[in-house]
């Protein structure tokens, strides 16, 4: 197994248990250049790409290369190894969607010139080559589309509203609400995603598949079920932070899924929450921010 990563929003801390096992490689590269590799490869996931709202408002034009340059010299790669090549994609290409819950058949509601369209739009465009690759060259290629997910090792201060309400119960401070809170996402653990994903690749499906947890809550309620199992007594605040088309609602419909891959996730929000909550308390309290 190769791991590849330029490292701009990761950190080596989280394949650190892997180091020195001799069938693990590390290479720090910018997959939006070119990828020289000898030897054969089975497959290639591509997953690089920012992929919190903070960072990819920051990083707008690293994001784009990477899901518009950096998925084409992946796919060349696959081309190239005969490899069958797995698209991470986004519940973002349905943007702030006018259709609930979201099928894979929706085209999406994105705003091309928006805050988040550059992130929207280049996995988009990572869809859209992914598939003339299938089409014209014949690469075995799968597409996920990958809702909400959370677990141990998300970066503390990667923006997200799970690290920032975890750590923010930690402290026992107030949950930032951005908005009124009562804008809905659905969250899945990463365990979870793992499984959909490993299935989905051994499958025989090219077309999208959405991978995610259809459990909906709104932002406030989420934050009340933190605050309940870490026992912070600090509530929520409000505050205006909420970027432009951030979506009101996401779901995900996951007929196609459990119809194809027999899966569907196991792990509830309460259970996820409990694995992952220790591991931020770890977390902080090795930066020395709790006791
Ligand atoms: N959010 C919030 N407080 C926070 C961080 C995020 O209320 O401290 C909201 C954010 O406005 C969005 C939702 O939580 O409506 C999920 O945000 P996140 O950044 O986790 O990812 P998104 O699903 O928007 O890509």
């Amino acid at each position: 197994m190769i791991a590849m990563d330029n490292l701009i929003t990761g950190t080596t801390d989280n394949i650190a248990h892997l180091a020195g096992h001799e069938r693990f490689t590390f290479i720090k590269h910018d997959v939006t250049n070119y990828i020289y590799l000898e030897g054969a490869l089975d497959a290639i996931l591509h997953f690089a790409s920012p992929a919190s709202p903070i960072d990819y408002l920051e990083l707008p034009i690293q994001t784009l290369k990477v899901g518009a340059l950096g998925t084409h010299k992946a796919l060349g790669l696959a081309k190239e190894k005969g490899a069958r090549f797995l698209l991470a994609s986004t519940s973002e290409v349905y943007g702030d969607p006018q259709v609930h819950p979201q099928p894979e058949s929706y085209y999406g509601h994105v705003n091309p010139v928006g805050p988040r369209g550059v992130y929207d739009e280049a996995k988009r465009f990572a869809e859209a080559i992914t598939m003339a690759y299938h089409t014209y060259h014949h690469v075995e290629t799968r597409i996920v589309r990958i809702f909400n997910t959370y677990g141990p090792r998300m970066r503390l201060r990667d923006g997200r509203v799970v690290p920032n309400f975890i750590a923010q119960a930690l402290r026992g401070e107030p949950l930032t609400l951005y908005g009124d809170g009562m804008q809905t996402r659905s969250f899945q653990y990463v365990s979870d995603l793992v499984e959909g994903i490993y299935r989905l690749l051994h499958s025989n499906e090219v077309e999208p598949v959405n991978i995610g947890n259809p459990g909906e809550f709104t932002i406030k309620e989420f934050a009340e079920l933190v605050n309940q199992l870490v026992g912070n007594q600090a509530g929520t605040v409000t505050r205006d932070l909420r970027t432009k088309d951030d979506p009101q609602v996401r779901q995900p419909d996951i007929t196609k899924a459990r119809t194809i891959l027999g899966w569907q996730p196991t792990v509830s929000l309460r259970e996820g929450l409990e694995q992952t909550i220790p591991w931020f308390r770890s977390e902080l309290q090795r930066l020395g921010e709790i006791s």
